[in-house]
């Protein structure tokens, strides 16, 4: 396992990068941060590139994020990467975002531009791509229901479905308030007659098996963004009953390798897939935004599945 580094580090100036060698010039914000698996990607990609640089874990508890944001400048940082629980913060500490990290409110690639800060999110776009590689489909043609919709994933995932104008998009919360808020406002980008038939193109519901029967028989994709599957003990999320061949069904989860959902899905003979081709997209595309170029991608997925 790679050296863990802490916020103290980069506020005290950064000297502790400098000395390594390569020198550390990109990390990974977050608390926990020891199972990330971006640092095995990144070096690789790193290295196979020829950029003489490391990346490395930066253990970030919530009071000293603001100022380990602010410290990276001056630590010679190139840019960062946010995970939990530092993304929506991190926009906040941003002195510029693009419009989908402002419409998702959460940033998860930093670039360092001079003393300035700039703030992407990789999450939305990452997904896209990993369901045109496990599905040979395109997001925007597909009538998706998004379960866990309230959380910080969800809303990006959400959001991504939004700006793609995807056929239609309904919004599971456990907490359906939630659901609910986003449902409007994220209705503007669904107002058009898109779709044949009777059923709106966007709605928001709470975890009712009649209202999920009612709305899997309208799906063509399902997306897990709740943190349930994370443990291999966790509860099914949704009856397995609900699942049905047509379906295809995509667990941004990826801790316990095939959670219960997709061993659920897999027996009804529905397409499935984990969230390990969206982690190596997301951080494809972080690459891309510090670089300027393209990512070594297959050299990314093979250390992302050595690492897995
Ligand atoms: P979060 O902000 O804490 O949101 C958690 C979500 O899960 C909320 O919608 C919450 O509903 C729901 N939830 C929690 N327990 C539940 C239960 N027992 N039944 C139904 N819903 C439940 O977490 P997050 O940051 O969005 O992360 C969510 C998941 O996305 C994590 O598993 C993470 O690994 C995954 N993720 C994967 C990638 C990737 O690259 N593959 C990237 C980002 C995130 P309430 O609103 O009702 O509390």
């Amino acid at each position: 396992m790679s050296a863990i580094y802490s916020a103290d580090d980069l506020i005290a100036g950064g000297e502790i990068f400098a000395r390594m060698s390569p020198p550390v010039r990109l990390g990974v914000f977050g608390d926990p941060v020891a199972h990330s698996k971006s640092p095995a990607f990144h070096n690789a990609a790193l290295k196979a590139e020829g950029i003489c640089a490391a990346y490395a874990k930066i253990h970030v508890p919530e009071g000293k994020a603001a100022a380990a944001f602010r410290a990276l400048p001056g630590a010679g940082f190139i840019g960062a990467n946010v995970t939990i629980p530092h993304k929506a913060a991190a926009l906040s500490a941003m002195d510029e975002a693009d419009e989908y990290a402002r419409r998702s409110g959460s940033v998860n690639t930093v670039v360092v531009q001079g003393e300035r800060l700039l703030g992407f999110n990789t999450d939305g776009p990452g997904l896209v791509r990993a369901i045109r590689e496990e599905f040979f489909v395109d997001l925007r043609d597909l009538r998706v229901v998004l379960l866990g919709a309230g959380g910080g994933a969800g809303r990006a995932i959400a959001v991504q479905c939004a700006m793609e104008r995807c056929e239609r998009l309904v919004l599971v919360n456990r907490t359906a308030e939630k659901a609910r808020a986003l449902a409007a406002e994220l209705a503007p980008s669904f107002r058009s007659d898109r779709l044949q038939g009777p059923s709106e193109r966007l709605q928001a519901i709470a975890f009712e098996e009649k209202d999920l029967r009612e709305q899997l028989a309208h799906a063509d994709l399902v997306i897990n963004a709740t943190s349930v599957g994370m443990r291999r003990t966790d509860a099914p999320l949704i009856p397995p009953s609900l699942l049905t061949p047509n379906l295809m069904v995509y667990d941004t989860v990826y801790a316990a390798g095939r959670s219960r959902l997709l061993e659920d899905a897999s027996a009804a003979g529905a397409r499935c897939a984990n969230g390990l081709s969206m982690l190596l997209h997301q951080g494809a595309l972080s690459f891309e935004i510090w670089f300027n170029r393209p990512a070594p991608l297959d050299v990314m997925r093979h250390a992302l599945m050595e690492a897995a």
